[in-house]
């Protein structure tokens, strides 16, 4: 037998496309059965990835939530609980992103950017750890943070804040529930090739004007490893996160990003 586990459920928030889609991808080849939660707004993708994972024989079932809203982030969890059956995981990855300069930033953007990267968290951790308890069973919670939350990037003040927030959360947490037996972790990816990567590089270009493809060579210029990432590259860290490989591990805020926090 490996190290990895089976016939375990997973929620995987955002799973739709990007990095969320490649973690579900990831973890059911690992043996978990999937939640896929994404926005209806994102259905036809969402609905492709259940596929794929049905096709690999586990079992996926899709929750539809805004997770910026725990009314609905407590259905996802619930639907989850009811057809897959007790929960051993919570990977907390949607998320949005906007370019813009701090003394420019308008409010709607703000509370927003809080709202899905922060609230959204917030509210999986808490269902999540709720469930956990109510099971007795202790359980893996793992965030999405960000490079970004490390160290600061131009034109991503309140991005950066949004996951230096789930940085403090991710450790506060951990110390909260270790009792439980629930470890909280999170990941940070650094330059990943997504379609929140695209539609960052135009909003940066319409403030600095840069012509395209610039930005893209400036920042594999920023990596040390020298490319930008692909999803498979953090799904492979949730899969560690994700196993008892990583029981003894919590609190912590890991770097997936090719060297780019220290350049
Ligand atoms: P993406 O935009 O490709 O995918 C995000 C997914 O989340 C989409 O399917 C979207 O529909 C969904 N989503 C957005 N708001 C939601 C909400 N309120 N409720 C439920 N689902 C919602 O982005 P990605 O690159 O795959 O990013 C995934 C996570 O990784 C995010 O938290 C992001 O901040 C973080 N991250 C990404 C990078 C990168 O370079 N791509 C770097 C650092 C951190």
């Amino acid at each position: 037998s490996t190290s990895k586990i089976v016939s375990k459920s997973v929620i995987v928030t955002g799973a739709g496309q990007g990095i969320g889609k490649a973690i579900a991808l990831r973890l059911a080849r690992d043996g978990f059965d999937i939640c896929v939660n994404d926005l209806e707004a994102n259905s036809t993708r969402a609905n492709s990835v259940v596929e794929e994972i049905q096709s690999l024989g586990r079992k996926a079932i899709l929750a539809y939530a805004d997770v910026s809203k725990l009314p609905q982030v407590e259905a996802m969890v619930k639907a989850s609980v009811d057809r897959l059956g007790p929960l051993d995981v919570i990977v907390a990855n949607a998320g949005i992103s906007k370019a813009h300069l701090g003394i420019d930033v308008q409010t709607s953007d703000l509370q927003r950017l809080f709202e899905v990267n922060f609230y959204g968290v917030l509210y999986s951790d808490q269902v999540a750890a709720r469930q956990f308890i109510k099971q007795g069973s202790g359980g893996k919670i793992i965030n999405a943070a960000s490079v970004v939350g490390f160290r600061p990037f131009p034109m991503l003040p309140i991005y950066g804040a949004t996951k230096a927030a789930v940085r403090s959360l991710t450790q506060s947490l951990a110390m909260e529930l270790a009792k439980d037996k629930v470890t909280v972790n999170a990941y940070a990816p650094g330059a990943i090739d997504t379609p929140i990567w695209d539609k960052g590089d135009e909003e940066m270009r319409a403030i600095n004007g840069l012509p395209k493809g610039q930005n893209f060579k400036d920042t594999v210029n920023a990596i040390a490893l020298g490319r930008i990432g692909v999803p498979e590259d953090v799904a492979k860290l949730v899969s560690f996160l994700a196993s008892a490989d990583s029981d003894y591990v919590t609190g912590q805020t890991m770097l997936v990003d090719g060297g780019m926090a220290f350049s």
